[in-house]
This record gives structure tokens, C-alpha cells and sequence, in this order.
């Protein structure tokens, strides 16, 4: 998988400073197959992966990630940029009713959604009218009939003196309703064909005409593959679309005509359907998205959790400015240690990190509970004893294991670790090393 050869790039990388030219060209011809695996349009991963590489190459060095793990962060990032960033919303009408217009290849999960967006809408206080203007397919107005009595939603459906067997005439006689009874929302179910066919194109515009929509969706089967984007640009072209819904993502294409399609036609992908139940429906996400077409999840975790243990080496910082003024307390040493178990599962990430791979194994020792019961000492003791341990005499011990529930010799213990620690930051604050981290139970 490519989480695996990315895993094997990233060894390769371990321990180098900065972004060499071959490493990023090894990295982006990972992220390129990647992308062509998962369905995406030769063109766009052209563009795409260029753009990475222009940016790996202008990036500013991180601190807190390897080289690989950098150019995928900007691979992620670009991702769900090109994939609208924050899906957008729907435009509803200055005077209603709003008008949805759906359009799409046969099968590509129109009717479907017409039942799924009716619902949504319904339960964020709409009130939604589908309309049936697919008299295509003989079943067609029955199946928009059951999937609104579901949701809970009227149809409009063709009947003598609403134009029968002509789509267009039912869709203008669905807006004479939709405005009588003062429905807010019109969703419009339209005809499609296997393939792209011109006559449908051509009722699929005289709809439109006949509606005016204040938004055409354009709904592709997420599993469709290398057509997506053929077949976008032949909607585009023939009826015009505002926003992509994608279906079927619950199947187990990665959804790369996803990417091809947000970046050839510059529409934003407004929904995704993800299964054949009403409420199996969302608004798009892109970060969503992008992790599945890259399939990096656990890694992307990986890189957020080397990220959040930048925040230990900044902390890190500010105990060596404590060390210098020399009132490193148990307070800051509590801090440390909760800033260490903040990373994580440790022993997986250091090795990531640049530079801190022989820190592993001191840290693989900490035990969990070891700093559960640190935390609860501490906690039991005053805030003087914390600024000053030197004070904990042996009443004051006894105290504090009697309040933490633990013995006096666990109390004994952390002082004399607390002591070693400090004295230890003390001479490295002296020697100007870097030191290790501090606050490490031996
Ligand atoms: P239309 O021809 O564009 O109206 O497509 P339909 O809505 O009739 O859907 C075609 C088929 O795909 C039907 O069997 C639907 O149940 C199924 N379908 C639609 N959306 C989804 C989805 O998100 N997931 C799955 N698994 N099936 C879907
Ligand atoms: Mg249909």
C-alpha cells in the first residue's frame, strides 16, 4: 500500500536535516501512483503533483517533521484545497421557492438523493416539493412517489393536465404549485442515459429554462472512474452545473474522479451520498475525502501527533529559561511529564522524529500509571511544597501520601527523581547541550 512504501521512503529519510531535491521527487512519484491507483485523471495529477513539488521546494523546514512527512503534509493540505476546502452551502432564494435542479447519468443515484436532500432540508425546517421530471424510465415517477413518502416530502408527478409524457411542461406546472402552496424548496428529479447523449442533454436544458434553478447539481457515481471527468465536462457543457454531488461513496472506489472532478470543472463538491438508506447523506468533507483517496489516515495521525510533540521541545524551552533562574519547581516537572504522555504512543513517533530516535528506548520505559500516580502526589501537595521541595519534611510527606493515597516511599521516590531531574537540567543549562528530555522518570 502506499501508507507502507511512504513508510519505507520515510526510513530512508530518517535523521536528514532538510528537504533534498531527490527527496522530494521520491516522495511525489509515491504520492503520484497513489493518486493514479485511486482513479485520478492523468492531467490533474500532472498539475497536482507539480504544484506539490513547487511547494516542498519553497517550504519552510519544520522543526517537528521529518522531510517526508513534510511533503506529505503539504500533499494533504493541497489536496483538500483543490477539493473546495470548506464545502460550501446551498444558495437558497431571495423569494422562494429555491429551485434544485438534479442532473446526472442514469444510475448515477438522482432519485436517490432527491430523497435523501428532501430530508435533510425537511429536517433543518424546510419545506421541500420533489418534482418528477424523469418520464424516461417507465418506474422512474414511482420510485420518486416512495422515496418522498419516506422523507416525508409531497411530489409533484405528471398527471392529465400536467403535461404528461413532456418533462418540461411538468416542471413548469411543479412551479405554479410549489408557489401556490408555498413550498420553499423545489427539487427537480431529471431523466438520465447510460452514456452522454445529446437529446438528453437537450431536455436536460429545457428544463432548466422552463425552472430557472437556483442551483444545478450535477450527482457521478463516486465509483465511475477515469469518465468522471469526461462526463462532467459533458454536463458542463450541455446543461451547466453549480455544485457536484458525489454517490455510492460508501462503495470502495477511493474517489479520485472526485478530485478530477473539483479541479477540471472548478465546482465545488457540495455532498456526498454514502449508501442507499435516506439518511446515509452529508455535506461533503474535504479532509474526508482526502485521506481516502491518499489512504494515509494512520499517518496523517502520525504527523499531527509529531506536530502536537513540537509542543514538548517548546516546553522544553521554557523549563531551560526556568533552569536559568534556577526555580525549576514540581509544578514545571508535572508539566513536563504530562507534556510527554500528550505525545502519544510514543515509541512510534519518536522514531519519526528527527533527531530523537535514541530517545526511544528511555522513553518506551515510562509506564502510564507510573505518571497517574506522579500527577496524584503532586497534586496532593501545597503550592509551596511544589515552588520548593526542599521543605518536604517528614510529616509533610506523610501527609501527602496519606492525601494521594500512595506510601511514603512513592513520595520518597519522586523527590529524589524530582532532584535528580533538576540537578541534571541545572548542569545541561550550565553545559548549553541539548539536553534530553527532562522530567524523565529513571
Ligand atoms: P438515478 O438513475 O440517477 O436516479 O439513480 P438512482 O437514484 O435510481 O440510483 C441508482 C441505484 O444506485 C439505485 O439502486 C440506488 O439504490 C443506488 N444508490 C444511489 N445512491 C447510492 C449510494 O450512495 N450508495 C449506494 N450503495 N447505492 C446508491
Ligand atoms: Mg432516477
Amino acid at each position: 500500500t502506499l501508507q507502507d512504501r511512504l513508510q519505507a521512503t520515510f526510513r530512508n529519510l530518517r535523521g536528514k536535516g532538510r528537504l533534498s531535491d531527490a527527496d522530494i521527487d521520491a516522495t511525489v512519484r509515491e504520492i503520484r501512483l497513489a493518486l493514479l491507483e485511486a482513479d485520478v485523471n492523468l492531467a490533474v495529477v500532472k498539475e497536482f503533483t507539480a504544484a506539490v513539488r513547487d511547494q516542498a521546494r519553497g517550504a519552510e523546514l519544520s522543526q517537528a517533521l521529518n522531510p517526508a512527512q513534510q511533503i506529505i503534509k503539504i500533499v494533504n493540505a493541497q489536496l483538500v484545497e483543490v477539493l473546495g476546502g470548506q464545502a460550501r452551502q446551498l444558495r437558497f432564494a431571495k423569494t422562494p421557492p429555491t429551485v434544485i435542479m438534479l442532473a446526472g447519468l442514469q444510475g448515477s443515484g438522482k432519485t436517490t438523493l432527491a430523497g435523501k436532500l428532501s430530508l435533510w432540508l425537511r429536517q433543518r425546517g424546510h419545506t421541500p416539493m420533489l418534482v418528477a421530471a424523469d418520464l424516461q424510465r417507465p418506474n422512474a415517477v414511482n420510485q420518486l412517489q416512495i422515496v418522498g413518502q419516506r422523507a416525508g416530502v409531497p411530489v409533484f408527478a405528471p398527471e392529465p393536465g400536467n403535461g404528461v409524457g413532456d418533462p418540461v411542461a411538468v416542471a413548469r406546472a411543479a412551479m405554479d404549485e410549489a408557489r401556490r402552496k408555498l413550498y420553499d424548496t423545489v427539487i427537480v428529479d431529471t431523466a438520465g442515459r447510460l452514456g452522454v447523449d445529446a437529446e438528453l442533454m437537450a431536455q436536460a436544458a429545457d428544463i432548466r429554462d422552463a425552472v430557472h434553478p437556483d442551483e444545478i447539481l450535477f450527482v457521478v457515481d463516486a465509483m465511475i472512474g477515469q469518465d468522471a471527468v469526461n462526463t462532467a465536462n459533458a454536463f458542463a457543457e450541455g446543461v451547466g452545473f453549480d455544485g457536484v454531488v458525489l454517490s455510492k461513496l460508501d462503495g470502495d472506489a477511493r474517489g479520485g474522479a472526485a478530485l478530477s472532478i473539483a479541479k477540471v470543472t472548478g465546482k465545488p463538491i457540495m455532498f456526498a451520498s454514502n449508501g442507499e438508506a435516506l439518511t446515509d447523506f452529508d455535506l461533503f468533507h474535504p479532509d474526508r475525502m482526502a485521506s481516502r483517496i491518499l489512504d494515509l489516515g494512520d499517518l496523517l495521525t502520525l504527523i499531527e501527533q509529531a506536530e502536537r510533540t513540537f509542543d514538548v521541545e517548546q516546553s522544553r524551552q521554557a523549563a531551560d529559561k526556568l533552569m536559568a533562574g534556577g526555580d525549576f519547581g514540581l509544578d514545571d516537572f508535572l508539566q513536563q511529564m504530562q507534556a510527554v504522555r500528550k505525545m502519544g504512543p510514543m515509541s512510534k513517533i519518536l522514531g519519526m522524529m528527527p533527531g530523537m530516535g535514541q530517545m526511544k528506548d528511555v522513553i518506551e520505559n515510562i509506564d502510564e500509571r507510573e505518571i497517574d500516580h506522579i500527577e496524584a502526589i503532586i497534586y496532593s501537595m501545597t503550592p509551596a511544597e511544589r515552588a520548593n521541595p526542599d521543605i518536604l519534611n517528614g510529616s509533610r510527606r506523610a501527609r501527602i501520601a496519606q492525601g494521594s493515597g500512595m506510601q511514603v516511599s512513592d513520595v520518597n521516590g519522586l523527590v529524589n527523581r524530582f532532584k535528580e531531574t533538576r540537578k541534571m537540567m541545572q548542569q545541561m543549562g550550565r553545559g548549553g547541550g541539548i539536553p534530553g528530555m527532562p522530567g524523565m522518570p529513571g
